[in-house]
């Protein structure tokens, strides 16, 4: 159940009823929240004084679900907002690993020459091996900065674990958590504590349920700005990398207020297949489209199958308008 308690209880009085009553308490605008197990259907005598108002829910997908709050969040980027009642899809996109300067670069350019406002690179790679490239690291972070500062551009890359959260969390302007980190717990609690948005991505072995969980992590600590990113699942099918779930999509769009992002790149695992899935994940009216791309896909030091070349990416963003037009959303 979730509780919002009345303007005038403080945070220290709503942390005490906290305690005592087994709840998570957060701050929303001014407001004290406090959120029980959803096993909880009535308010307990002790909170009616202080609370304003209470919602129960049918399961732990909580502070996400339209069952409290059935209108969609939104989120605002400075330079435009998605979720709530925008029709705005979000043009992300960048390679797969910060690999140098030079190529960081004319990733920049590329979006520059779009109109395309946020960079997306990885420099701390969750790789399935050790003997892979693992990212640059800090380098990365400082030659994203770099980017954002020359182009005036939002960057964005991905959190792998404890160790560099903070550092992810200074440089960048959305944090990305990623589908093996998904289930880690410090760094969801972490970005609980920033206002920053966070990109979290869907494991491939979760549920929607477990999916949207994990998000609860983030904004029961008082982060508002989650954005749900649908990335493929395993199956058994092994001609495409992953499967990207469309019905599961819609299940995030009906049921939750949360923005939902696709990344068709990941789902997909190679290029060719990439323009027309992101063309459907268009049709589908979303909130956002993270793609993978490179100056030259083949030289790239991760995810080199999947990346579309610039020019390959510039055809399938012309492509994507109509699309987006046909169902009322704009490319922003
Ligand atoms: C990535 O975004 O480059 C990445 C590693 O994706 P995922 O976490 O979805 O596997
Ligand atoms: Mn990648």
């Amino acid at each position: 159940m979730v509780i919002e308690l009345k303007k005038e209880v403080s945070a220290a009085q709503a942390a005490e009823l906290g305690v005592r009553n087994k709840c998570i308490v957060f701050e929303d605008n001014g407001i004290q929240v406090l959120v029980s197990a959803s096993s909880l259907k009535t308010l307990p005598a002790e909170l009616a004084p202080f609370t304003e108002a209470w919602f129960p829910t049918s399961s732990d997908i909580q502070l996400a679900s339209k069952e409290y709050r059935a209108q969609r969040r939104e989120i605002d980027l400075g330079f435009a907002r998605i979720g709530g009642t925008n029709r705005n899809t979000l043009m992300i996109t960048g390679p797969c690993s910060v690999e140098s300067l030079e190529q960081i670069t004319q990733s920049a350019e590329l979006c520059v020459s779009l109109g395309i406002k946020v960079l997306r690179a990885g420099c701390y790679k969750p790789r399935t091996s050790p003997y892979s490239f693992q990212g640059l690291g800090l380098e990365g972070l400082k030659l994203l900065a770099q980017m954002r500062d020359k182009y005036g551009l939002q960057v964005i890359t991905e959190v792998r674990d404890a160790s560099h959260i903070d550092d992810v969390i200074e440089y960048t302007d959305i944090i990305q958590v990623g589908a093996k980190a998904m289930y880690d717990q410090g760094i969801l609690r972490r970005c609980g504590q920033s206002r920053k948005p966070v990109l979290l991505k869907r494991g491939f072995g979760s549920t929607l349920q477990e999916f949207v969980q994990a998000a609860e992590f983030v904004l029961s600590g008082g982060n508002p700005n989650v954005v749900l990113c649908e990335r493929g699942i395993r199956t058994f099918e092994t001609k495409t990398r992953f499967t990207l779930d469309l019905c599961g999509v819609a299940y995030l769009k009906q049921y939750t207020n949360l923005p939902v992002v696709l990344d068709p790149s990941h789902a997909m695992g190679y290029a060719y297949g990439v323009p027309d899935l992101t063309r459907a994940c268009m049709a589908m009216g979303i909130d956002g489209l993270l793609i993978e791309t490179h100056p030259t896909p083949a030289t790239a030091l991760s995810d080199a199958s999947q990346q579309l070349n610039h020019a390959e990416y510039t055809a399938l963003y012309n492509s994507l308008k109509p699309v987006a037009a046909a169902v009322g959303y704009e490319m922003v």
